[in-house]
């Protein structure tokens, strides 16, 4: 599946992030033997644990919820935080960064689902993160925001999944042609799961976070 994956991926210019969230070590191992360098996790205590058991060359994407009082056990070494979810949190990942003196990587997570279960940012809270990051004497220096994420309802409704998948990728075009124009960092829409990677590459995505069709059903 892995190699299939990766081909189709390949076609269209997307990055594989491999959840690996509740898998062992074993696992990850396996296909990071096999040339895969970008994993994703979902708990702070599961990543860190993981990140000490691992090669150190592997790439840690953090995609779930992320707490305040935990950022600072993944600042050393996280390559990009997806789940930016408030402004709030904004300000702590770029206080802890400053601390240790590291810019990180983080993505704006973006509400794009129907359910109101799901963590992201409104519209207007997109814009007032975006008017903190670019004022001229910001004190976000400790970060780069690298582009937009979100999850699409759970649904057998690929339309309502396209919708969404085509929201988010205009979030991102008039962040890219408004805030950050002419900004090269921000580059990324990280979208398409298991069950829905292949619209979300149709409709734009840069980075697939891929599970169960990986490592088998949780
Ligand atoms: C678990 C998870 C995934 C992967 O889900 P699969 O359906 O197993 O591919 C992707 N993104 C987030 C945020 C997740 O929590």
């Amino acid at each position: 599946m892995f190699e299939e994956i990766k081909e189709e991926l390949a076609q269209s210019n997307t990055q594989l992030i491999a959840v690996s969230k509740t898998k062992p070590i074993d696992a990850i191992r396996n296909l990071y033997n096999q040339g895969q360098i970008d994993f994703g996790e979902n708990k702070v205590q599961e990543l860190v644990d993981k990140y000490e058991a691992l090669p150190k060359d592997i790439r840690w994407h953090l995609i779930g919820h992320l707490q305040s009082n935990k950022i600072k056990y993944i600042i050393p070494f996280i390559y990009c935080i997806h789940s930016v979810d408030s402004l709030k949190l904004v300000f702590e990942i770029n206080k802890e960064a400053s601390k240790i003196n590291r810019t990180v990587n983080i993505l704006l997570q973006m509400h794009i689902a129907k359910e109101d279960t799901k963590y992201g940012l409104s519209h207007k809270e997109l814009i007032e993160v975006l008017e903190y990051y670019t004022a001229p004497q910001s004190e976000l220096k400790y970060i780069h925001i690298i582009g937009l994420m979100g999850m699409a309802t759970f649904t057998e409704d690929q339309n309502l999944i396209r919708q969404e998948f085509r929201q988010l990728s205009s979030y991102f075009k008039m962040t890219k042609n408004t805030y950050l124009l002419g900004k090269d960092n921000f580059r990324e829409i990280s979208m398409g799961m298991s069950g829905d990677y292949k619209i979300a590459i149709e409709e734009g995505s840069t980075m697939v976070r891929i599970g169960s069709l990986l490592f088998g059903k949780r």
